[in-house]
């Protein structure tokens, strides 16, 4: 099926007489009619559902959704973006390893990942996206794990380049993960050009009404763990908390959502709740039409904002100006995101008292919403980070985060319009 379908009927399969719409199976617990039955699943020798802090059939349904849309094998739902990306890293690398991560990432990852993960002593490497091959082959280390980046990084809308990356990661036998929040499989889909392994922020715009915060892991199935097994001990030697099972030997193309769910999902119990998993498909049933329109007006507030003689410059990667427009063409043709990043020449204070001033466009953390809104990263969302980590994060001080909406344009433009002059 293509892409549209899959939005609107993806997932879930409803059998005769069954329910048209995903039910909510509102249950912490599933029965079972032997006790043997339900030791098996514990071993992990039967598939089943037994508690939903490990696995639900909502969740499940949503998650093979977002899972057909990006072309991979499996997939889970997490409680937030935040956990998918922790538990992408945190499954194949542990203390004593270490990851390589493109500074041009979401604020949030980059706590995560350059600050929390460092005390749990992963070490990290952050290296610039628009590094070169030999820069960035520096950054490996034999105990690297994995490399990690975002499609187009929020805010500083660097659309990465997955080729240059991929082929890296592979020379050094590890697999790359990419958080793919921001175009959604409907702009891109990073397994096409070598990533192995999609996270997703599905509050943005999966979800798409600010409603429910959510995140999901999908596989791509390419990424051989066998190849480099003293790399993925985790994958490929026997797990003594599940009667020595090897994950990759058992699993095959599912290993490693497999053990995410069984070893980290058990753990540390970061489930999505499958209410709020059923409102996300909501979201995602119309994911292909909101998206096409995300872009369009994007592209026409871009264009308005480059012509504006009060903006000192606009960021968007499918204008010609920017930086990104070439690899935004080769890996997203069609559009990339509703997000535009721009600054005004009265700097960082003309750019507070403007937003000050907006009336249809909000002032709220977050993106990739219906309505349009705003945020200015270097006091809210990135307001941990000094100054060097702002630029080479892509966020310098004056720099509006502005996510339009999919309201009428010319209702957006005036708005911009009347609030700076
Ligand atoms: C928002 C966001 C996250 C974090 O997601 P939460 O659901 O807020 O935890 C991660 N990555 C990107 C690119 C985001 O925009």
């Amino acid at each position: 099926m293509n892409k549209e379908t899959i939005c609107v009927q993806g997932g879930y399969k409803p059998g005769n007489g069954d329910p048209r719409i995903l039910p909510i199976i509102q249950s912490t617990t599933f029965k079972y009619d032997s006790s043997e039955e339900m030791g098996k699943l514990f071993d992990l020798e039967k598939s089943g559902y037994f508690y939903t802090r490990l696995a639900n059939p909502t969740n499940d349904h949503v998650a093979a959704k977002i899972c057909e849309l990006e072309g991979g094998v499996a997939a889970m739902l997490t409680s937030s973006g935040q956990a998918a990306n922790f538990f992408a890293v945190f499954n194949i690398a542990e203390a004593g390893d270490h990851i390589v991560v493109s500074s041009a990432i979401y604020g949030g990852t980059f706590n995560l990942l350059v600050n929390t993960l460092t005390k749990m002593d992963i070490e990290v490497t952050t290296v610039d996206p628009y590094c070169s091959e030999d820069e960035l082959n520096a950054a490996f280390k034999d105990n690297t794990k994995c490399v990690f980046g975002e499609s187009v990084a929020n805010p500083a809308l660097t659309v990465f380049d997955f080729e240059k990356f991929a082929k890296a990661a592979h020379s050094h036998g590890v697999p790359l993960i990419v958080d793919n929040t921001f175009p959604t499989p409907i702009m891109c889909q990073p397994f096409k050009f070598g990533v192995d392994i999609v996270t997703h922020a599905t509050t943005k715009y999966m979800d798409g009404h600010a409603a429910t915060v959510g995140g999901c892991i999908v596989d791509s199935g390419n990424f051989d763990w066998m190849a480099h097994k003293e790399k993925f001990p985790g994958l490929c030697t026997p797990d003594e908390s599940y009667h020595g099972i090897v994950y990759a030997e058992r699993f095959g193309k599912a290993a490693y959502i497999t053990k995410c769910t069984a070893h980290l999902m058990r753990d540390f119990g970061a489930i999505q709740a499958p209410q709020n998993a059923f409102y996300i498909n909501l979201g995602l049933e119309t994911l292909h039409l909101r998206m096409e329109r995300h872009c369009s007006n994007a592209q026409k507030v871009a264009e308005f904002l480059e012509a504006n003689d009060k903006v000192a410059w606009v960021n968007y990667p499918s204008l010609k100006s920017s930086r990104d427009y070439a690899n935004a063409q080769k890996y997203m043709p069609n559009g990339t995101c509703g997000v535009i990043s721009f600054g005004l020449k009265g700097g960082r204070s003309a750019a507070e008292k403007m937003m000050d001033k907006l009336k249809l466009a909000a002032i709220v953390t977050h993106v990739a919403d219906a309505r349009t809104c705003v945020l200015h990263p270097a006091s809210h969302t990135h307001r941990q980070m000094n100054d060097e980590q702002l630029i080479a994060a892509g966020v310098s001080p004056d720099l509006i985060r502005l996510s339009v909406g999919i309201e009428n344009v010319d209702d957006i433009i005036s708005d911009l319009a009347q609030a700076m002059e």
